[in-house]
């Protein structure tokens, strides 16, 4: 099924990294990019956007897999994550900004997408990032260790690994990779 009459750019990377924040930035300095809003059964953190995710029941999320309403969905530390099948072909470029299993699934559907894994400078940073944002202890835990299967997987995935240190440079790294692959993958 095609979803976009441009390029599908998949923002992956382990939990903290930074991947909200970055596309956030994304969308903001490129009008081109058009960004997936992904369902969730999981809570809303306080604080949190309620347009962060369309924030769903199980029963709702499992009437749309059988619906075959998503693009890809996963099960992530106990909640269902999905990216809803768009209601129109958008003639922008698509970002979805998803774990790693979501991640195999949309390139392997869609093997042109472009894959940018993104990675911490170090798991004490995520770990402070994690904190810093407002995790319950067991959930920053649980985050961490998860990125430690979910690292080597990504990075074998994808076709740049940008390390988000400082934001504003990753930023920039990231529009520049966008705008080098729209010019190769120009007729
Ligand atoms: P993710 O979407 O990957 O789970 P978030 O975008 O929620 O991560 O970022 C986690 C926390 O780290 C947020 O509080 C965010 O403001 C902060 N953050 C993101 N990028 C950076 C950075 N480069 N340096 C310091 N803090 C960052
Ligand atoms: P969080 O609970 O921290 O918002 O998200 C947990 C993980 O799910 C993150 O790695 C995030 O990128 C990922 N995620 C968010 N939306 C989707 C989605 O639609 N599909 C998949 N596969 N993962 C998603």
């Amino acid at each position: 099924m095609s979803i976009t009459a441009g390029l599908v750019i998949v923002v992956s990377g382990p939990g903290g990294v930074g991947k909200g924040t970055i596309v956030r930035h994304l969308v903001e300095r490129d009008d081109a990019l058009w960004l997936s809003r992904s369902w969730t059964t999981r809570e809303r953190r306080p604080g949190e956007d309620e347009n962060a995710y369309v924030f769903t029941t199980r029963s709702q999320f499992e009437s749309r897999i059988n619906a075959n309403g998503f693009v890809e969905w996963t099960e992530f530390l106990g909640n269902y994550y999905g990216t809803p099948a768009p209601e129109n072909v958008t003639e922008r470029d698509l970002v979805l900004e998803i774990e790693v299993d979501g991640a195999r699934q949309v390139k392997s559907q869609h093997p042109e997408a472009l894959l940018i894994f993104v990675l911490p400078p170090s798991r004490d940073e995520q770990e402070r990032r994690l904190r810093g944002r407002g995790d319950e202890e067991h959930k920053v835990e649980a985050r961490l260790r998860k990125a430690e299967e979910e690292e080597p997987i990504g990075a074998a995935l994808a076709d740049y690994v940008v390390i988000n240190d400082d934001l504003e440079a990753t930023v920039d790294e990231m529009l520049e990779i966008i705008s080098r692959e729209r010019a190769a993958r120009r007729p």
